[in-house]
Formats: structure tokens, sequence, C-alpha cells
């Protein structure tokens, strides 16, 4: 599938102006269009509910879109709570899914309301030594093994960190139930990134069956199964892209199957996703500075690894727009560069572009997700601003790009200043 920017070279001219690159820049409408689509999905249950992934763009106006279109939030930490709070989240609508909890988060979260997700079954009492028993509580599950969908390993969560086994998933539940606990919730997150509609589906099944087993061994009432992340999109023009209608589809079909007939037919889904809902729907955009011909050819562009890190981190796959030229032949083959002092600062390694001069804006596909948010300092570089292009067509700067003294505002200077 071809790739368009949701951005025009002329909207770009006039958008630098005002907000200098390199910025991050977020499409409202497709981030709306989106929620909507994912709701549309899900609206055979009763209870669903998205909780976006704050770590995945963790931006208060981001954030309150979403909260206009009926979205929680998933918080991984104290700041993400703080914000979710900022935002008027409270309640119900914070997940509060962490690991390696500090007390102070669990403090906050429980001081929000929030439903807290229990990574470990040491948790539960170290929690409840913090806060009172709360009403309705969830459990992260990990079965072990490798995870496969049609013999493919898609992930292996016996090598993962998260989540609990199931004997441990029974003990929590004894445990919380003995603390008053009334409504429980259940949680997996297996693979990421995923571009088969099986994940969920797959997912699905596993946390029914588990489900159905702690609903009668433990006499508990599972109010929700939570699906979390994972959802992928198609980075690469020749992937395809995933099938929310059909994802929930099966889904719902796994639900009919398996909880309808344990007469638990009043079990809501959750969905944790950050990158499905926003990733597409954010752009980096960046100047070309320099060229380079040495062994191979290199553009450097006004934007490195500290806008974004996935290139760099994971070797991940970006598609590039050269602005303006869009319909000019692919013939020339580049490397794409920041300009950090580490030789995997490199957006994109032996692209076919079009011819590109300096000056030329060109557009990183697909950073509305994890992209910003990974950002870091390394080199003294600075953070980027993040704007919002409206559904009117404005343009609204969302968070100010960094300064030196931002950079510096954590030093104390004084004594070195005579
Ligand atoms: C990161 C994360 C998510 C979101 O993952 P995506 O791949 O962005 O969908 C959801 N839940 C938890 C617990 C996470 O850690």
């Amino acid at each position: 599938m071809e790739k368009k920017p949701f951005v025009t070279k002329e909207q770009i001219e006039d958008i630098v102006k005002t907000y200098p690159t390199p910025f991050h820049l977020y499409d409202e409408k497709g981030i709306r269009d989106k929620a909507r689509k994912l709701k549309k999905a899900f609206a055979w249950n009763a209870g669903f509910k998205e909780y976006f992934a704050v770590k995945a763009t963790p931006n208060p106006y981001l954030m309150q879109i979403l909260r206009e279109e009926g979205i929680g939030v998933d918080c991984s930490s104290l700041t993400e709570l703080m914000l979710s709070d900022v935002v008027g989240f409270h309640g119900k609508e914070i997940m509060f899914s962490s690991n390696v909890t500090p007390e102070a988060d669990f403090r906050l979260a429980a001081k929000l309301g929030a439903i807290v997700n229990f990574d470990d079954l040491t948790h539960v009492d170290y929690y409840a030594g913090i806060a009172p028993c709360l009403e309705t509580v969830c459990c992260r599950y990990n079965p072990g093994g490798d995870f496969t969908l049609q013999n493919h390993i898609m992930d292996s969560p016996k090598d993962a960190k998260y989540g609990m086994t199931k004997e441990q998933m029974k003990e929590a539940f004894r445990k919380m139930k003995g603390y008053g606990v009334k409504h429980f919730g259940i949680h997996a997150f297996l693979a990421s990134n995923t571009t088969e509609n099986g994940y969920y589906p797959k997912l699905a099944r596993i946390l029914f069956e588990l489900a159905v087993e702690l609903s009668e061994e433990i006499g508990v009432h599972i109010a929700f199964v939570n699906l979390s992340g994972g959802v992928g999109i198609a980075y690469r023009p020749d992937q395809k892209e995933n099938d929310i209608e059909v994802i929930g589809e099966g889904v719902r079909k796994a639900y009919e199957e398996i909880l309808v007939p344990a007469g638990m037919g009043d079990v809501a889904i959750f969905t944790e996703l950050g990158r499905y809902m926003l990733a597409p729907h954010g752009c980096l955009v960046a100047k070309v500075l320099h060229e380079k011909h040495i062994w191979k050819e290199y553009v450097g562009l006004d934007a490195c690894a500290a806008n974004l890190m996935r290139p760099a981190m994971y070797g991940a796959y970006h598609h590039i727009t050269v602005l303006g030229k869009e319909n000019e032949p692919c013939d020339h083959k580049y490397d794409v560069t920041g300009g950090l002092c580490e030789n995997n600062d490199k957006f994109a390694i032996d692209r076919m572009l079009p011819k590109i001069d300096i000056g030329d804006y060109v557009v990183i596909h697909d950073t509305g997700a994890h992209g910003f948010s990974m950002g870091y300092n390394y080199n003294g570089k600075l953070r980027s601003a993040e704007l919002l292009l409206k559904e009117d067509g404005s343009v609204q700067c969302i968070r100010r790009a960094e300064t030196p003294n931002d950079y510096f505002a954590t030093l104390d200077l004084t004594p070195f200043r005579k």
C-alpha cells in the first residue's frame, strides 16, 4: 500500500514560518477516526473500553482528544498518572499497568481510584501495606512458553519479565478475595506490533479460558478481560494493515464459544492500544542540512535519533517521503542520518529515494507512538516541539521545543558563574 503523508509541502512551508524543524506533527482527524473505528469493531461488547497506553505519546492535548472519544488511559508510572489526573481522567478511566512498582506510584494510583493491574503476586501484599483494598483489581498473566500463531513463533512469554504464572494468578485471586476485592480482571500482553489479525483472537481464547477456570475454581466475579496492546501497524509500504473489524469479530467468536456458555456473558473487553491508536497519525518533519559523498551517499537531517529512537534501537523501518517529490522516481540510494556521534543514528540505510537537495523537507512516517516519547538528550540534543494539525486545518503547538535552558535546568551552575 502506498504510504502518503497527511501533510503537503505547501502546508509544511507554511508551518515552518512559525515553528522551525524538526518537529513531530499529529493529525487530529486521523486520531478521532481511528478511535471511532476501534469502538465500532468492539461495539458488540457492552462494556468495551480502550485505555490508551500513555507511554506511547504522553501529551495531554492528544490525551484530551482521546478522552473526548470516550477512551481511558493506561499508565505505568507516577508521572503518567499525574498527567492523566491533570487531563481529568479519574477512577476507572485509569488502568495502572506497571511493573517493579515504587510505593509512591501505587499510592497515587490508589488516590486516583485507578484500576490496579498487578504484575506480580508479591505486589498484592505490598499494595495492601500501602493503601486500602480496592473494589476492582486486575492481574497480569504470563503463560510461559512460546506464543505462536499458525506455527509461527511471535514472541516468547517464557523470557518476558511480566506477569504471573497460572498458579500465582490463583493465589493472587484468593488473597485479593480475602482482602475484599469484588470484581476481577485478567490481563496479558504476549506479542508486540503484530500485523496478523489473529493475535487478539488467540490471546482472547487463552484469557477467556483462564477466566472461566479462575471463576469456577476461586469463585470470583470476572468483570473484564484486558487484551492490552500489541496490535501493530504497517510501517512498510509492502505490509498489509490490520483489519480491526476482523479482529473484533475474531474476539467476539471466542467470547461466544468460551465465555457465554460458562454464563459469563457480562465480561467487558478492555484494550490498551498505543501504537495502533496513534503511530500512523504522527510524523517527524525534518529538513536536509547536508549531503556527504564518501564510501556511501549520505543526507544529514536536522533531526536525529534523540527525536526518534526506533531505527537506532531496533533497526525499525520508518517510511520516508521527500516532500514535493512524491511523484519523482526513487532512483537514488541514501543513508539518511542525524547528527549524533553514534553510527547507528540513521533513519534509513540504503534507502531508494528521489534525488535529495539541501533544504528539502522530509516526512518520517508513523512516529505518532513510541516516537517523541522515547526521545532523549544524548550529545546535548534538545527535544523537538510537538504540533497538532487540527481538523479545521490550523496548527497548534502542543509542546514547545526544548531550549538550552531546559537542558541545563537540573544543574546548579551558580558556582561556575563569576
Ligand atoms: C506498551 C504497553 C502497551 C501499548 O503497547 P502498543 O504496542 O503501543 O499497543 C499496553 N499495555 C502495556 C502494559 C504496555 O506496557
